[in-house]
């Protein structure tokens, strides 16, 4: 009997669930879900939620047997736990023991097969590792970042997650990149995720469109309604100053944040990935400008050692790179590093 996996990326905006065969090349799902996540329903309604549907794509697949199911979360993640805690953008989850429930969740849905729970930038970077920029490269080891309701991040090396002491490793989301800059969810202030994110961008664009100074970005909200990262975008796109600006910043922050994690790493990878990342065109003169000014092991590397450049890419898998982990996960391809 052939056999299928199914993943979840569950995101502050968006949750996605799709079932994938072994083997299959990226993005070619056998079934999926999109639905926006209900995060002010809590989460235990969200994790019904995400049992329900892995249900109906069970169902619809009745000649072949799940494997398992790997789920991508925001963090900060407990593992081996599988417990929440204090998460930024998921106000009302803290402490929540997400794998317990949600195995509870599969079991209340007639679902039973292993579960596998990481945090989402994670299962985005390992998906990238084996199947998208890593792969295209011909290297085991990348740092990732994903541009999403928040920042995440992950470190792969020698093709297994690193985790840290207590699995809240890649939190580079949270390096401070103004000391007095704008509060973040997470206790500090200049958060690279205040900056960065497609929350951050809405900001910008806010502030921006109440202040009076940017016409086409208070023009767009007058006649939509919403003024998210989307709208920047598509503003940016016809050359709208104002939102050009705000994805410059985004640069800037992305190029100081990568400044420090290629000087600390001295990896040959690092992908910007996340809904934000479609926007790579508008932020990454800015980064790139940055980090070369900032990080002498990018500049000696890319000038003196120029068979082994330093490359800094957009996910190869795209938006999908996270769910195309969490299905990866699932199939157990994946060994953790030793216990630190
Ligand atoms: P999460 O995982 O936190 O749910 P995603 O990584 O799915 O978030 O990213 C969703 C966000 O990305 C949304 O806020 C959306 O507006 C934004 N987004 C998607 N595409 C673009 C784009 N081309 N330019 C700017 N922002 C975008
Ligand atoms: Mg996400
Ligand atoms: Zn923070």
């Amino acid at each position: 009997m052939d056999s299928y996996t199914i993943g979840i990326d569950l995101g502050g905006t968006n949750l996605r669930i799709a079932a994938y065969a072994p083997g299959a090349s990226n993005q070619q799902f056998l079934a999926r879900v999109d639905l926006p996540t209900r995060v002010g329903a809590g989460p235990a309604s969200v994790v019904k939620e995400m049992a329900e549907a892995i249900r109906g794509l069970a169902e619809g697949l009745p000649r072949m047997e799940l494997r398992g199911v790997g789920l991508g979360t925001p963090g900060p993640l407990e593992l081996p736990a599988g417990i929440l805690h204090g998460l930024p953008n998921l106000p009302g989850w803290d402490r929540f023991e997400l794998r317990r429930e949600f195995e509870c969740a599969l079991a209340g849905a007639g679902v039973r097969c292993p579960v596998h729970v990481e945090s989402d930038a994670n299962v985005a970077a390992l998906a990238e590792c084996v199947l998208g920029a890593g792969s295209a490269l011909g290297v085991d080891s990348l740092c990732m970042l994903t541009l999403g309701t928040g920042v995440g991040n992950a470190i792969i090396l020698g093709g297994a997650i690193f985790s840290g002491a207590h699995g809240m490793a890649g939190e580079a989301g949270h390096l401070t990149i103004w000391p007095d800059g704008v509060a973040c969810n997470c206790g500090n202030t200049g958060c690279l995720e205040v900056y960065a994110s497609a929350t951050a961008v809405r900001r910008m664009a806010e502030g921006a469109a109440d202040s009076g100074v940017a016409p086409g970005l208070k023009a767009w909200r007058e006649s939509t309604g919403a003024l998210d990262a989307q709208a920047v975008f598509q503003l940016a796109r016809q050359g709208d100053r104002d939102a050009l600006g705000i994805f410059t910043t985004v640069g800037i922050a992305l190029g100081i944040a990568l400044a420090g994690l290629v000087n600390t790493l001295d990896l040959r990878l690092y992908v910007v990935g996340g809904g934000l990342a479609g926007a790579w065109e508008f932020f990454s003169p800015a980064m790139l400008r940055e980090l070369n000014t900032r990080s002498y092991v990018y500049r000696l590397v890319n000038e003196r050692l120029t068979d082994r450049r330093i490359a800094i890419v957009p996910a190869v898998l795209g938006p999908d790179s996270g769910l195309l982990g969490a299905a990866l996960l699932a199939l157990g391809a994946q060994s953790r590093e030793p216990e630190i």
